[in-house]
């Protein structure tokens, strides 16, 4: 952004040019820590409501700064949107979420895995076939791998959209539609695109016991979901009392605090040994 100075001359005010410095200091420092390993997936389990199995996980990323400590995904994922280092680090969490498929059925567990596509990544027009070819090189089941994308991409890039999902699909990578409900996308766009699951978003859930216009846009949307034959998850289920509501309501999947945190890799496959469907 420039400014036409008095004399005609473009400037950048200092402010302007600390920003600048600071992009371009994070574009390198991310640059750096996804080629230095400082990247690494947190992984947090999602269980089926009609028999309590753990039939996925979902993928989230962390930045292990070496003086910051671990970085959360919100603040550095909407800066590496911004800089285009996005792609890379969509690229790496691919790559090793495949490769920790892999890692899972050396041990005999075989749990797909979901991650998130950023809508800042489809500028990239190749993806779809980048991703098939992801999985493809990494040998792992096609099935095994799900991606997420956000309700306000299907609003933006409609025929793009569609292309990339149509793709997946052939190739038989499922698609999830994120924070759904979030995005005021229509019904008529919804129908159009052939997503496999509804994750309903964590706003709608939390204190959904407690207020009756949540909960009835929670049964909604896992009517909407079912009509359209896609199979609902209901994100950041905290309690009991949420969980039991759910279930009432003939929701598939729950991921939340209640069963687990996203946990690192050691962590996730502790879990998994020791978890016991009831
Ligand atoms: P998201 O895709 O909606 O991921 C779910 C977020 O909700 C995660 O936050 C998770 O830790 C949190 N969560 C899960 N259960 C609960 C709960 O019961 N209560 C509460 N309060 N929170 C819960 P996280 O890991 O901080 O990620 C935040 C966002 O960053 C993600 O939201 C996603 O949009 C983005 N993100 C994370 N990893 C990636 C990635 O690899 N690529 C891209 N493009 N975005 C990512
Ligand atoms: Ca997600
Ligand atoms: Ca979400
Ligand atoms: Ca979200």
């Amino acid at each position: 952004a420039k400014n036409a100075g008095r004399n005609g001359y473009a400037f950048f005010t200092p402010a302007m040019f600390e920003a600048a410095k600071t992009q371009a200091l994070l574009h390198q420092e991310m640059h750096f820590a996804v080629s230095q390993n400082q990247l690494e997936l947190h992984y947090q389990p999602i269980k089926r409501l009609t028999d309590n199995c753990i039939v996925q996980l979902e993928a989230l990323v962390r930045w292990n700064h070496p003086e910051r400590g671990l970085v959360r995904p919100d603040l550095f994922i909407p800066l590496a949107e911004k800089t285009g280092m996005i792609r890379e680090i969509g690229q790496w969490v691919r790559q090793e979420a495949l490769a920790m498929i892999g890692r899972m059925q050396q041990q005999g567990l075989s749990v797909p895995i979901a991650v998130n596509v950023s809508t800042a990544e489809f500028y990239d027009h190749s993806l779809a076939d980048k991703i098939i070819a992801q999985v493809e090189e990494s040998g792992v089941a096609r099935g095994s791998l799900l991606v997420e994308i956000t309700e306000s991409l299907l609003i933006r890039n409609q025929q793009e959209t569609c292309a990339f999902l149509d793709k997946l699909q052939q190739a038989g990578i499922r698609v999830a539609l994120d924070d759904f409900g979030t995005g005021f996308s229509s019904l008529s766009y919804l129908a159009a695109f052939p997503a496999d699951k509804l994750k309903i978003d964590r706003s709608f859930v939390h204190q959904m016991t407690a207020n009756r216009r949540k909960e009835s846009l929670v049964d909604t949307i896992i009517t909407l979901g079912h009509s359209l034959n896609m199979s609902v998850i209901a994100e950041g289920v905290e309690t009991e009392e949420e969980e039991a509501l759910l279930r009432s309501k003939n929701c598939d999947n729950v991921q939340g605090f209640l069963l687990a945190k996203p946990l690192p890799e050691a962590d996730l496959i502790e879990f998994l040994r020791s978890y016991k469907p009831d």
